[in-house]
């Protein structure tokens, strides 16, 4: 079999899409006109397969029955690096043991409920901490800018496997949408348990020394999927001697522009009927600092991300169809490790910290969160009202220009004048900028050695996913989740193998 290449409108596209297999699809908008770049399956004769034929779209997952196994391994967390470690585990016949210390998926969807009404944070249970991670209740974007890790392709075929739409498995810049995430989390719960493994949720393991009565760490191995939002968790790791090392992260703000504005700008006004509302990805340098957009949801929606009283952080998501009247990015700075004084390994937790609580003084109890128009905040002028925002909570206007810190706040003024330099009509008051966007990557990074995947100072310890400093995002963070249950699949047999040798 082969493939061939096409380059067709998007109507002719989407035509051809319920037709054909399709292995490849993006869209181009560098020209005027819109234009979808599309990958067909073709067979010897180069004649298109049908997207009905009984060719398998790929080589389906075996799980093993565990309820017996000999081997098992404790995985802290449940977001995509726990998760995929787990059914990684089952495939090799291990038994996974999850500790989750939020609540199961649709418990937790009622705790984001009362969030978003502005009734209350569960400091255990909300848009970072529960079933599925930091990534149920979000755009679901499934990609990653990284092509080394291995097997990305794994990592659709297994999100497919258990209910995510088609185009996951060929589309450039696939989206699975927060209203079908939780369904594939819950099937992926439920695999696990079927199969013999165990989910404890509310579950939070406040020690390796001691938990539930037994030295975690000296029992099985470990695979540490904590995600980015544990502070707790780094804390009780450094006091136990895990080494903890500082990494650059960036922090900024969510920035809200009307959808038929983005689409106007990015593609040129087309029709967006066959291929959805615009998507941006925009990058600057200001400084010697990278300014970038971060996690766009066109369509989508800003939500209340933070875990803890008192700290106001933002974050986007949208729903599968994309198809709100809004379109948010985070608009974030690198921060560099020096940017930061003092040698503490976890200050970067304390910056990120500062920052959410100076943006909750600045927003309203409970959870109003501080914005200002986006043209005041790069002219230094208050706003005397905010636009309509897809925020739940609400907003309240507030001079961001000012308490920023400068490093941050100066150079975001300033990278907006460039994103409006290359997209004229970018900078505009009809768009809000909400803070703060203070959590899109890790700002710690547990040193593992890059063969074995063990922590450098705690044997048996594998940290991973994006909490580990080792990804970002949800399908680098599963894919890492893979590997580390690869990992240790490979040590049990080797051990194994070396017992019969030795018999
Ligand atoms: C609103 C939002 C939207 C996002 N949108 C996207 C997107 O569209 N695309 C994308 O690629 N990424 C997105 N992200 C980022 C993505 O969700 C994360 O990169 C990804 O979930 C990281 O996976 P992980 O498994 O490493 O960690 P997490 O998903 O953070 O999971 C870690 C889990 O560990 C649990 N945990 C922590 N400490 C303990 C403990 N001590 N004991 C027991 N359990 C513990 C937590 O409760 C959590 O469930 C979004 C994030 C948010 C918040």
């Amino acid at each position: 079999m082969g493939t061939a290449q096409y380059i067709l409108n998007p109507r002719e596209a989407y035509i051809a899409e319920q037709q054909w297999r399709v292995v490849k699809r993006s869209v181009d908008a560098r020209q005027r006109e819109l234009r979808v770049h599309l990958t067909i399956l073709t067979d010897e004769a180069g004649k298109p397969i049908a997207k009905d034929a009984p060719i398998p779209l790929y080589e389906p997952p075996v799980f093993q029955d565990v309820h017996q196994a000999a081997q098992s391994v404790v995985i802290i967390g449940a977001g995509p690096a726990g998760l995929f470690a787990a059914l990684t585990l089952l495939e090799h016949g291990i038994k996974p043991i999850i500790y989750e210390r939020g609540k199961e998926v649709s418990e937790r969807k009622k705790d984001i409920a009362l969030l978003n009404r502005n009734e209350g944070l569960n400091p255990e249970s909300n848009y970072c901490f529960g079933e599925g991670g930091a990534g149920t209740f979000s755009d679901g974007k499934l990609f990653s800018r990284s092509k080394k890790r291995g097997n990305m392709q794994r990592v659709m075929e297994l999100f497919h496997y258990f209910g995510a739409p088609d185009t996951v498995l060929y589309e450039a810049h696939a989206h699975i949408g927060s209203d079908k995430l939780p369904g594939i989390i819950k099937r992926m719960r439920e695999c696990i348990i079927e199969h013999g493994g165990e989910i404890h949720f509310e579950t939070c393991v406040t020690s390796l020394k001691e938990f539930k009565g037994e030295r975690l760490e000296l029992r099985v191995p470990i695979i540490l999927a904590i995600g980015h939002s544990a502070h707790d968790t780094y804390r009780m790791l450094a006091a136990e001697g895990v080494t903890l090392e500082t990494k650059g992260f960036a922090m900024g703000v969510r920035i809200e522009h009307p959808q038929a504005l983005i689409n106007k700008l990015f593609y040129h006004n087309a029709s967006t009927e066959y291929v959805g509302n615009a998507a941006y990805s925009l990058v600057t340098q200001v400084d010697g600092r990278g300014v970038y957009s971060f996690c766009m949801c066109p369509g989508g929606h800003i939500v209340p991300a933070g875990s803890s009283a008192g700290s106001c952080v933002v974050n986007g998501m949208s729903a599968s169809h994309r198809n709100s009247p809004y379109a948010n990015s985070g608009m974030v700075v690198q921060i560099n490790p020096e940017d930061i004084e003092g040698d503490d390994p976890l200050r970067g937790l304390a910056y990120q910290e500062m920052l959410e609580q100076l943006a909750f003084e600045h927003g309203k109890t409970p959870y109003i969160a501080p914005a200002q128009r986006m043209r005041d905040f790069v002219e230094g002028k208050e706003s005397k009202s905010l636009p309509a925002c897809s925020f739940l909570p609400g907003l309240i206007p507030s001079r961001l220009d000012q308490w920023l810190p400068a490093h941050i706040g100066k150079r975001l003024q300033q990278g907006f004048r460039d994103f409006d330099k290359k997209h004229p009509g970018f900078l505009t008051n009809d768009a809000v900028i909400v803070g703060v966007e203070s959590r899109s990557s890790s700002a710690v990074r547990i040193p593992r050695d890059p063969e074995s995947m063990q922590s450098i100072s705690t044997p048996g310890l594998y940290p991973c996913g994006e909490g580990a400093g080792y990804a970002g995002g949800i399908t680098s963070s599963a894919l890492d989740g893979i590997n580390a249950a690869v990992e240790i699949a490979r040590l049990f047999e080797s051990r194994t193998n070396h017992t019969i040798i030795t018999q």
